[in-house]
């Protein structure tokens, strides 16, 4: 094959991988139910996302959430069928605008959303590198992580000593864990008594979905989360658990049961609608 050849095919190959890369990414934002087959021609043969068009537009906005500012970044997508919005690491919002749609109702929009905004950013920022000052919740009540040549600390906890920290995210979470795995079966089993619950078994595990969990055979599992709330939403999931001992289902009677064990059982469930992502 001759040199010229040689790039040519090169670029082809590069152009189609490039060309395959882009269409596969737009199919994914596709809405479940696929628009009319034009539509995909249209995918196929133009790739707008690598147009000026589709370039991000930075407008002089942003969007205040938990007093914190978050530059407002506005995207225009010939494909997007809805205005979204997505934090991203940087701690932008990303705002996609529908082709013709006035950039003014999604800036708008972005601004009903501070509270998930926040919330998302809490999460993003929870899963980058933990180091000195980081905080995070424990017992319900934001700690800061000290890491220095002393080791880490938090919360009059000593998680690791000397100046090697490690993964300091791993190492914390195993200490929290640790504390969870005999402090909340116990804290449950004191509960079951005073209820007069009879769970065969309360063990504590790395749920990535839920907060607890009541087995058909008795059996309670607990997410090691647990230890960072409060101990009232803590001890609302562990007696919305044992409740389902009596009521395997959410029925009226399953929340009748809740409500009389648990009186403030509204104000923990609120708090894990809005907080219990920060925790994962
Ligand atoms: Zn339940």
């Amino acid at each position: 094959m001759k040199a010229s050849n040689h790039l040519h095919a090169l670029r082809e190959a590069i152009h189609r991988e490039r060309h395959e890369k882009c269409v596969e990414a737009r199919l994914l934002r596709m809405p479940k139910k696929p628009g009319p087959v034009r539509y995909h021609a249209r995918v196929q043969l133009r790739l707008p996302w690598l147009s000026a068009r589709a370039a991000p537009m930075r407008v002089p906005r942003e969007v205040v959430a938990g007093g914190r500012v978050f530059p407002l970044v506005v995207v225009r997508h010939r494909a997007a069928r809805r205005y979204l919005i997505r934090v991203t690491e940087e701690g932008e919002v990303k705002l996609t605008v529908p082709r013709g749609a006035p950039i003014g109702a999604g800036v708008r929009f972005a601004e009903t959303q501070a509270t998930w905004i926040l919330s998302e950013w809490t999460r993003l920022a929870g899963r980058l590198a933990w180091g000195d000052g980081t905080m995070i919740l424990y017992r319900g009540v934001p700690q800061a992580i000290a890491a220095d040549a002393g080791g880490i600390r938090m919360a009059g906890l000593s998680i690791s000593a000397g100046p090697d920290h490690g993964d300091i995210r791993a190492r914390v979470r195993a200490q929290l864990r640790t504390i969870a795995s005999t402090e909340l079966p116990a804290r449950c089993l004191a509960l079951a008594a005073e209820h007069r619950f009879e769970p065969s078994r309360v063990t504590v595990r790395d749920q990535r979905s839920r907060w607890g969990a009541c087995s058909a055979r008795r059996a309670i599992t607990l997410n090691w989360r647990l230890i960072q709330m409060s101990d009232a939403v803590a001890d609302y999931v562990m007696l919305h658990e044992l409740a389902h001992l009596r009521h395997p289902n959410h029925s009226r009677r399953f929340w009748r049961e809740v409500a009389a064990i648990c009186p403030t059982w509204r104000s923990s469930e609120r708090w894990l609608r809005q907080h219990g992502r920060e925790l994962m």
